[in-house]
């Protein structure tokens, strides 16, 4: 029995059985019927021109959506329900879906007027958080991805489809769940399909929810397909990219996002219809915390693209070319080809700046061709995005022709690639007029003289209200009545109307009387109703025939989307690339040298983003000279402030923009390919997470240390700080000699430690660098110069002063800072012996105040505070003191 499908839903549960819910309304038991398919979404069920909801979903929607909580009579009790009307219901939708929840629209599938008993009704698509189509809930230039994910043994699948582009990624991995993450994470998905076998690793369902903030569904062992399903499934759906697939645990995953989408989304995904699998290898690797620390695409502080690398270098015209300029942040190259390629273009693009400004002229009438072929498949492009497409073909030729004027080879084999798709221009625009509604049911979008039956139907229409026009002035002459007129409203169709003050002058019976107004009366006649029946029937029938006129057009076109998709792909490509080219300009970047020697020599290099930040010839280029021969670590020491930080981060940015092939902030630059950057930056709590800073920044070192190779870039910047001076220090030295020993990788290691110094004279591949500062007037002035040896003190106290710390407190802790020096000096170590130093300036105490300040100063962890946070707590200490009368300074 079809009851046996309730036994998950919890009024079945509650009422125990078959037998109670056959107790509820025969349309109730069917909603019950639907819901039970789709526990985990919101059933949006139609009723008439309402989405109703009705037991739990109800009440949670009504909280959700802070609308009202009714209900309606089920059977013998009062059943809660909640509703949205269904001309409004995507913002509804839209608000569901940002909280990160699905929805399943279930519509009334035959016509109720017809229908017996209970209106069949069926779930026609379930909307989630990864399968947005709706225009209004996807941002425009950015791509939103579903992806899935498996395992065998030691070793993940991954596939990530976007199904507003058509898009659709494959790859593997191996190795463990954090690598994966890293993979997931350069495609920010917004939902994540886990197979079965992954649903109970708590572990990596915590890392998926903290690292990737995604919505997480596991898939049911029963929608798993046998390898002979998954076969005939990829083979019908990807006949040409099927074999794009070599491993079963690559066809494993792509069905499962595949029959998730065919599941939710019930109708044509022909768009998605190539599978592009890549191997992972093939990218430069960066990790969740690398991509955040360096803000590449996202800005650490609020999360945004404004500050970031990606903010910089997008000035693309189109969505599609920006979309894909985030791509290729996400996944810089390995492969010295494709990178030497894109230098071409770019440089191309640079010897012939005026047609920049052309180029992107162009490329600014060019609409999103891949959400628009995602519209045309899925059956919901409108007349207006034919027009779009239309005008977007229009601008290839022109773009075809700016290419190849310039004779650069590069760009004219881009223009040949430029497919201008003639007769889909041809056949949109003698058939879709150019004010196209946005409703295809209503018509006025098909051009006149397109279909003969269609003129012949207008033609009909114009007839009749010819045959009114005319009507109405007979009428008024043979009657007398200048006010008479004819009308038309949607109940009564056509009718004569004259007004009371004129009904004298009509005589008896020449018109039936059809409705009474307050000062008006109207009147139909036999002929007049004939001319409406023929203009209404000629008016439904077109409007019908233009909606099949329509779909037509629509799918001829959908035929070509394969082409169009290319076409996308080769626009988006060359937006991107202009975009690099117009910020190189602008910003007088250079071609790099990218090769796989191993080398990294960059004179006179800049940190893109702050460069742009500060005023022109105001950021201080640096050079950097880094190789696994003799400058394989640079120890870089300096005070705080000193631009320590966005010198190792400047190394890194050059790097990455070199193997996305674009030009680099820099005199003059040699990169030798990167495999991976790994970064720890900046003291992050991962609060959410319940990690201390200091354990995330073990964290990231341990990883460093165990995953970068020779060909790794590693940036380390005061690691150690997070715990006590001894502690620290130690750790940062024994870390230093690991990589130099066991890693080999290029590093970039900054230290407040000048303690650390000396292991230049030690460690053959150490060098050292210093950020110089000059002190003039008794101010430390910043160079942000990068110049060789180290640095011989740390100017804290100068940076609290710069800061706007109080006179007293920088007076105060400079001459607690001279007794320290003094100390340390007449002891003959360079190592501080704080505790020592503490104890010996407390005096001995007198009254309670200074017992409890004697005890207060004792009992304060020196050693696991900031400097910052000593220097306030003497300050406190000393008002204290002070406030009553006595005073610990001397
Ligand atoms: P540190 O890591 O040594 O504490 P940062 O790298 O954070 O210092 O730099 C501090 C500030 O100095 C930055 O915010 C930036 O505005 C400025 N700065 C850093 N490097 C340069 C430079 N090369 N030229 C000009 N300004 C710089």
């Amino acid at each position: 029995m079809k009851f046996m499908q309730f036994t998950n839903h919890p009024y079945y549960t509650k009422f125990g059985g078959s037998v109670q819910v056959a107790k509820y309304t025969p349309m109730i038991q069917q909603y019950l019927s639907i819901k039970a398919d789709h526990p985990d979404a919101f059933l949006f069920f139609r009723l008439g021109d309402f989405y109703e909801m009705f037991f739990e979903d109800a009440r949670k929607a009504a909280e959700e959506l802070e609308i009202t909580l009714t209900s309606r009579d089920g059977g013998g009790e009062r059943i809660p329900m909640c509703g949205v009307p269904f001309h409004s219901v995507d913002v509804y939708i839209s608000r569901l879906i940002g909280k990160g929840y699905k929805v399943a629209i279930c519509e009334q599938v035959e016509d109720p007027a017809t229908a017996k008993g209970v209106v069949r009704r069926e779930v026609v698509r379930v909307i989630t958080p990864g399968t947005v189509m709706e225009e209004k809930m996807l941002t425009e230039r950015e791509n939103n991805f579903l992806a899935a994910l498996t395992r065998q043994r030691e070793h993940y699948a991954l596939a990530a489809a976007d199904l507003s582009t058509g898009e659709f990624y494959v790859t593997d991995v191996a190795g463990d769940g954090a690598r994966v993450i890293d993979e997931l994470a350069a495609y920010q998905p917004k939902e994540v399909l886990l197979a079965p076998c992954l649903g109970k690793e708590t572990s990596l369902l915590e890392e998926l929810r903290l690292r990737l903030g995604a919505v997480i569904t596991v898939t049911g062992e029963d929608e798993l397909q046998s390898p002979e399903e998954r076969s005939r499934m990829l083979g019908e759906h990807f006949p040409e990219d099927r074999e794009q697939l070599t491993t079963p645990i690559q066809e494993e995953v792509a069905c499962l996002l595949l029959s998730y989408l065919q599941r939710t989304q019930k109708r044509g995904l022909s768009h998605m219809n190539r599978i592009r699998r890549y191997d992972a290898e093939q990218f430069m690797v960066l990790d969740v915390s690398a991509r955040q620390t360096l803000e590449l695409t996202r800005s650490l502080r609020e999360g945004r693209k404004e500050g970031t690398l990606y903010g910089l270098l997008d000035r693309t015209a189109t969505a599609m070319g920006s979309r894909l300029l985030k791509k290729w942040l996400d996944k810089p190259l390995l492969d010295l080809n494709e990178i030497r390629r894109r230098q071409e273009e770019i440089q191309a693009l640079t010897d012939h700046l005026i047609l920049l400004e052309e180029i992107r002229e162009q490329l600014k009438g060019v609409y999103d061709l891949e959400r628009l072929c995602a519209r045309i498949a899925y059956g919901s492009a409108n007349g207006r995005d034919l027009i779009s497409l239309r005008r977007s073909l229009e601008k290839i030729p022109d773009l075809k022709r700016c290419l190849s004027e310039t004779n650069a080879s590069a760009l004219v084999s881009v223009a040949e690639g430029l497919d201008p798709l003639r007769e889909v221009v041809e056949l949109t625009a003698k058939s879709i007029a150019d004010e196209a509604p946005v409703s295809v049911r209503e018509g006025n979008l098909i051009k006149d003289g397109y279909d003969e039956e269609l003129d012949r139907l207008r033609e009909v229409q114009r007839d009749g209200r010819g045959w009114i026009t005319r009507l109405e002035q007979r009428e008024r002459e043979a009657t007398g009545i200048r006010s008479l007129k004819v009308g038309f409203n949607k109940v009564f169709g056509y009718y004569i109307e004259v007004t009371k003050a004129n009904l004298r002058h009509l005589p008896e019976g020449r018109y039936q009387r059809k409705q009474t107004l307050a000062n008006a009366e109207r009147f139909v006649t036999p002929e007049l109703k004939e001319r409406e029946r023929l203009i209404l029937e000629a008016e439904e029938k077109s409007v019908e025939l233009e909606y099949q006129l329509f779909t037509r057009v629509r799918e001829r076109v959908a035929e070509e989307i394969p082409r169009i998709q290319m076409l996308a792909d080769r626009v988006a490509r060359l937006d991107a690339l202009h975009s690099l080219a117009a910020v190189s300009g602008k910003y007088g970047y250079v071609r790099p040298d990218v090769n796989r020697e191993g080398r990294i020599r960059i004179t006179g290099g800049r940190h893109p983003v702050v460069e742009a930040a500060t005023r022109e010839g105001e950021f201080v280029p640096n050079d950097t000279r880094m190789d696994q021969e003799e400058h394989q670590l640079l120890l870089i020491t300096g005070p705080n402030m000193a631009g320590k930080s966005t010198y190792m981060r400047q190394v890194a940015l050059i790097t990455l923009m070199a193997q996305i092939g674009c030009f680099v902030p820099a005199q003059r630059a040699e990169i030798g390919i990167v495999d991976r950057i790994f970064t720890r930056i900046g003291a992050a709590d991962d609060l959410v997470g319940g990690r201390s800073t200091f354990m995330v920044e073990m964290d990231e070192t341990r990883l460093a240390l165990a995953q970068a190779t020779s060909r790794s870039l590693i940036l380390l910047d005061e690691v150690g700080r997070g715990t006590s001076t001894y502690d620290g220090m130690a750790l940062a030295h024994a870390i230093v000699e690991y990589i130099h020993d066991h890693v080999g990788a290029k590093t970039l290691f900054s230290t407040h430690y000048h303690e650390l110094t000396h292991l230049e004279a030690d460690l053959p591949r150490v060098v050292n660098l210093h950020a110089r500062c000059v002190e003039k007037e008794g101010e430390v002035v910043f160079l942000h110069r990068m110049e060789p040896g180290g640095a011989d003190r740390s100017y804290g106290i100068h940076v609290a002063q710069l800061a706007g710390m109080p006179a007293e407190v920088i007076r105060r802790a400079r001459s607690l800072l001279e007794t320290l020096e003094g100390r340390l000096e007449t002891a003959g170590t360079r190592q501080p012996d704080l505790f020592s130093f503490v104890e010996s300036t407390a005096q001995p105490a007198g009254s309670p105040e200074e017992e409890e300040a004697l005890k207060a100063l004792k009992e304060w962890d020196l050693l696991n505070r900031t400097p910052m946070e000593t220097i306030q707590f003497i300050f406190d200490l000393q008002r204290k003191l002070k406030s009553k009368g006595a005073g610990v300074d001397g």
